[in-house]
């Protein structure tokens, strides 16, 4: 008998306990809380890095910084600094949102972008003690060694510079670093996931997209359609990033990554950073989801009154499909399969959906997902690359990029 069988027989006669058990392969499995405290160590040592938290537009709902102190806890949001620490966060993405009915009225889109990336910039003033804004990979290590939450910014959504690459290079120089080409309505020169044309990027999209590369600004392809993805990944010259997107062979949305993309981002050595919707996590909570708004579509035409269609809606999702963090875990091996473990980062998408993975509820659980990787067998090193060493690399090869686009 292996030492970890005695070690099994004893922890059993001490404790009663059926959690330790001999495995086929001879390995000791060990208890969740091994596990728990293992993530809690490596993301020590390591920046987690989440591509995709919507906290300034939920701020902004709420009435803006002065209703909100980020600080203590704040039961109405996904997010707040307390558990941002819990969850051991190193390095947060803040989108700055915009959205696309600003293309149609009110305040122009590039205002906007320039008002949420001020919140930001705000909200990381405020909480100077907990929170340090990065623009580089290096302000994100040195961030992290001073204990800070690095504080980066994300503009969701290509129609925030108005068609205008002077736009783009200033929205640069304010701190973003990533550019989601598109949200849900597409653009003259980018197509959006919900978009029947098969377009992909203009002219004028693949000069963005170059331009981008240049300033060392991450490509987002997250929301685009697969030729857009393609079109972008063939022009790219550095890296590119899919900031909040799944893999779409697990669940069937026009949000997640086609195998064929994640072949190509394999190749281009982007990361696809998964998120936690939970119908781009689950295919039965896509299918029920579709299915529900059908429903609630038909009773709207048939004239029933709201408060019984809101009735009828409450009935149907109390028996509605859930998803769980072991698939969101699925969801991050899959990637790792297809595009290698090199190209798999975590992109929650917090306080920008309404519903959550069972086990995902907020940002305090990321040690939950990095203990259940763990628990699959995963090495540390590999869920270090997951939880933010790949983003890092896809930072710096996009900052020697710049470098070497603007020397020319
Ligand atoms: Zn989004």
């Amino acid at each position: 008998m292996s030492d970890g069988r005695w070690a099994c027989v004893i922890a059993l006669l001490l404790s009663s306990s059926l959690l330790c058990a001999a495995p086929s392969d001879g390995q000791t499995v060990r208890p969740s809380d091994d596990y728990h405290a293992q993530a809690v160590r490596i993301l020590k040592t390591i920046p987690l890095i989440d591509g995709h938290n919507d906290i300034p537009d939920a701020i902004h709902g709420l009435g803006g910084l002065d209703s909100v102190n980020f600080a203590v806890s704040q039961p109405k949001l996904m997010t707040d600094i307390p558990r941002l620490r819990a969850g051991r966060v190193g390095g947060q993405f803040w989108a700055a949102y915009v959205p696309v009915t600003t293309m149609d009225s009110g305040p122009h889109p590039a205002v906007y972008a320039l008002e949420q990336i001020d919140l930001v910039r705000r909200l990381c003033a405020n909480n100077s003690g907990s929170m340090a804004m990065a623009h580089t990979a290096a302000d994100v290590q040195r961030n992290f060694a001073a204990g800070k939450i690095s504080c980066l910014i994300g503009i969701e959504g290509g129609h925030a510079i108005e068609n205008s690459l002077g736009a783009l290079r200033m929205f640069y120089s304010l701190g973003t670093r990533y550019m989601t080409l598109t949200h849900w309505r597409s653009l003259d020169w980018a197509t959006a996931s919900t978009d029947t044309s098969r377009r992909g990027l203009s002219a004028f999209g693949k000069q963005v997209v170059l331009e981008m590369n240049r300033l060392g600004m991450l490509v987002d392809l997250s929301h685009v359609n697969d030729q857009t993805m393609s079109d972008a990944l063939h022009t790219s010259k550095a890296p590119v990033i899919f900031s909040h997107s799944s893999a779409r062979a697990l669940s069937n949305h026009p949000r997640n990554v086609p195998d064929s993309i994640l072949k190509l981002v394999a190749v281009n050595r982007g990361v696809v950073m998964v998120n936690f919707n939970p119908a781009f996590v689950s295919e039965a909570v896509r299918v029920s989801d579709d299915s529900s708004s059908a429903r609630t579509d038909a009773l709207q035409k048939a004239g029933v009154d709201s408060a019984s269609r809101a009735d009828s809606l409450k009935k149907w999702q109390a028996t509605a499909p859930h998803a769980t963090l072991a698939q969101v875990a699925d969801h991050i091996e899959y990637i790792r399969r297809i595009a290698g473990v090199d190209c798999v980062g975590i992109g929650s998408d917090f306080d920008g959906i309404t519903e959550v993975p069972v086990g995902m509820e907020d940002v305090s659980k990321f040690p939950d997902l990095i203990a259940e990787l763990l628990k699959r067998g995963w090495t540390e090193a590999d869920v270090q690359k997951v939880a933010g060493l790949n983003v890092l690399r896809v930072m710096r090869d996009a900052e020697r990029v710049s470098r070497e686009m603007r020397g020319r």
